[in-house]
Order: structure tokens, then C-alpha cells, then sequence
């Protein structure tokens, strides 16, 4: 399944409550109900979005965190996806999106592997995705986890061009929970580049 680490955590603390279960087999009924997988994509991301809004709206978060429109920290750290989502993005591509396909091809060698894509220098690990001046050129279609990264803090711990260090995401428990759902609902799950290169049949290994 390749669940995203921070999904899986809150999970594995959230598999006893009640509330938890009910909203995972929630979203599976309606997922199951659904058999095109670029709606079923876009379904989970405004469920995602919506569970999140309550945090990413709140003053005292807002005033404490340092995200902002160019940065683009994140979008230089392994990004899991379900194979709804790659099916979304290369749709996308397909339509005329543009991307940087020397990263693809260095990113999809690594495969799911973590280790051997963070030992790619920080241009190389680059997201196929991100335009030059730092945004993101699928943005209303970005996969889940970009949408639940957030960080509270300074701006500088998020500065991964010399070496990764640790950044204090938000918790975002149910939206965490949507992510779970999609996964296991999902045919399979790996890293963008890796899903997307498989999507757009440019590898099938
Ligand atoms: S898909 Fe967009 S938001 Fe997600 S890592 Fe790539 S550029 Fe960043």
C-alpha cells in the first residue's frame, strides 16, 4: 500500500476509537461506489481539504506558521500518492502540463526507495511539478499529502538544500484518517515520480 508514514502513525493510534473506524468505512463505501478513479481522486482531495480547513483556518495556527505562496521546501521531500492520484496527474500531463522530465527520469529509478532518493542532491529531487518560480503547476489537483503538509515554527527549519532536517508538521488527525481510507482502498500506492512514470506508461517494472 506504501501508506504515508504520518498516515499510517495516526492510524495505528486512532484504530480504537469508534469515530476513527466509522469514518474510514465511510469513505470506502463511497470509494467502492465509485468506479472512475480521477473522480474518486478529486473526491478524496476535497474530503481531505475539508477535514483540514478548521486548522489551516484558525488564527493561532495562521499567525504561527511560516507557509507561504514560492515555498517550496516540501515539494523537495518524497511525496507518496495512490494510483487514483497518478491517474489524476497524468491526466493532467496528458491535457498539456509541462514537466520536468530529466527529474522524472532520475526519480523513477529510485523507485519507492527513500534512502536512495534522498541521497539525490536537492535539485535532483526536485517534484516534476514545481515551475520555476516555486509553485506548483497542478496545484488544485495536488495529491493529499501535499495537502496536508504544513509546518509551525520558523521558516528556516524547512531549508532541506544542505541536509534534511526534522520540520513540525500540523497534525491533521481526520484528514490523516482520509489519507488511510484512500490508500487501502487504492490498487496500489508509491512515490509520485514512480506512480506517475507508471501511469504515463513510461515504465513498467
Ligand atoms: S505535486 Fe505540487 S505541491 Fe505536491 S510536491 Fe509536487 S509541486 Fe509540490
Amino acid at each position: 500500500m506504501n501508506v504515508p508514514a504520518i498516515a499510517q502513525k495516526t492510524f495505528v493510534e486512532m484504530r480504537n476509537r469508534l469515530e476513527a473506524m466509522e469514518l474510514i468505512q465511510f469513505l470506502l463505501k463511497k470509494l467502492n461506489k465509485n468506479h472512475d478513479s480521477v473522480k474518486r481522486a478529486r473526491y478524496v482531495h476535497r474530503i481531505v481539504d475539508e477535514l483540514n480547513d478548521h486548522i489551516f483556518q484558525d488564527a493561532k495556527v495562521k499567525s504561527l506558521s511560516p507557509c507561504a505562496s514560492g515555498c517550496s521546501a516540501c515539494c523537495h521531500t518524497q511525496v507518496s500518492i495512490t494510483s487514483d492520484e497518478a491517474e489524476l496527474l497524468a491526466e493532467r500531463v496528458r491535457e498539456g502540463v509541462e514537466i520536468n522530465r530529466e527529474n522524472l527520469l532520475i526519480q523513477m529509478a529510485v523507485k519507492n526507495s527513500s534512502q536512495a532518493y534522498y541521497a539525490l542532491s536537492f535539485a535532483e529531487r526536485k517534484c516534476v511539478f514545481l515551475d520555476t518560480d516555486g509553485k506548483c503547476k497542478v496545484y488544485e489537483d495536488r495529491p493529499s499529502v501535499c495537502r496536508t503538509n504544513a509546518v509551525i515554527g520558523e521558516a528556516a527549519q524547512c531549508d532541506t538544500s544542505v541536509e534534511i532536517k526534522p520540520t513540525r508538521l500540523i497534525k491533521t488527525p481526520e484528514a490523516d484518517l482520509a489519507i488511510y481510507a484512500s490508500f487501502l482502498h487504492s490498487t496500489s500506492g508509491g512515490t509520485l515520480p514512480y506512480m506517475l512514470a507508471k501511469a504515463l506508461k513510461l515504465t513498467d517494472s
